[in-house]
């Protein structure tokens, strides 16, 4: 059996910037800068990359990001203080809280305080349950963003198995709803596994098109997918080898043993990473189209 494609999350960001190009230089016209607000509570490393990584795509753009840095020792108090000033500040159109936050704070508090009408992270239960009622309104990025590798490559969800490994907030549980909703993509028959599943095996090997999104690196094998599976591998995992860095990226997915069975894989990094940005980039942009037509 031929090799699988690759689904570059890459490629398709690039097409997602190229189409937002327009809309930004109508809203600029209209005098408004697509803004974002990320607040980022505490020092921890690899948050610390991502916020960076998501602002230096907004600065790239011309857009207008600011980053609120909050110490460790932040009340939660003083931080939906901090929100509900960002949620009356006109330069920002979209509100984002880095997660995780300190154990000290409750993250349900802090995602209900951001106003639903600014929340480009899709996470505020109103917008939460817009998307379960099959009428989202912002989509959580992640998972919005593997909907659009999955057009852009035509992989057709209508009917298909689906198994989504993993059910956080953030990407597994609302990936597995947004499959499941009557739309396309969507209609998928779709299974939700997580660290109570059994015969997870059997249930992974049943499907069509795979999503894992655990943090188990190199979890999911090719003894782990049927043959011609599409396998979204979502894990972004640090493993550390001999390299000057110390650490090597690896997915959820043993790259070398899915290739051989699946017919599509995406591959780490480059695979759903750029796709969150992306999606993060076009939600604000959403939020700030609504200033024109509200
Ligand atoms: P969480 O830790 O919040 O959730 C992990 C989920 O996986 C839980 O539901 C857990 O089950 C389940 N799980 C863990 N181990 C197993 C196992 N052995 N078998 C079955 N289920 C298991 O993680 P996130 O959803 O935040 O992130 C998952 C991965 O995706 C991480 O590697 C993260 O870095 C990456 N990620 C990548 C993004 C991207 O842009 N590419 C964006 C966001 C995340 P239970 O609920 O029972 O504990």
């Amino acid at each position: 059996m031929p090799e699988a494609q690759l689904l570059s999350g890459k490629t398709v960001s690039e097409s997602v910037y190229a189409s937002l190009n327009s809309r930004i230089t109508h809203l600029k016209e209209a005098s408004i800068t697509p803004g974002l607000a990320v607040i980022l509570v505490g020092e921890n490393p690899a948050s610390q990359v991502y916020v960076r990584s998501k602002t230096r795509k907004f600065e790239k753009l011309n857009l207008y990001s600011e980053t609120i840095r909050l110490p460790d020792s932040c009340s939660e108090e003083k931080l939906l203080e901090k929100i509900q000033i960002l949620n009356a500040d006109d330069r920002f159109h979209g509100i984002l809280v880095q997660l995780p936050l300190p154990k000290s704070i409750d993250e349900q508090n802090v995602l209900l305080s951001v106003a639903p009408s600014k929340d480009v992270d899709g996470f505020h239960p109103l917008n939460l349950g817009l998307l379960t009622a099959g009428n989202p309104r912002f989509i959580p990025c992640t998972p919005k963003g593997i909907l659009r590798i999955l057009e852009h490559y035509d992989i057709d969800t209508d009917g298909k198995r689906v198994v989504v490994v993993g059910r956080s907030n953030i990407v597994g549980r609302p990936m597995s709803i947004l499959l499941s909703l009557k739309r396309n993509p969507g209609n998928a028959t779709v299974t939700l596994c997580h660290t109570h599943t059994q015969n997870q095996k059997e249930l992974t090997r049943s499907a069509d098109i795979l999503i894992s999104a655990t943090g188990v690196p190199e979890s999911i094998s090719g003894d782990d997918i049927s043959e011609g599976a599409v396998v979204i591998d979502v894990g972004i995992n640090r493993v550390e080898d001999d390299s000057e860095k110390g650490y090597k990226l690896v997915g959820d997915a043993e790259y070398d043993s899915v290739i051989q069975k699946a017919t599509a894989l995406t591959p780490v990094p480059g695979g759903v990473g750029p796709m969150t940005i992306a999606m993060l980039v076009e939600n604000t942009v959403e939020a700030a189209e609504r200033l024109l037509s509200p």
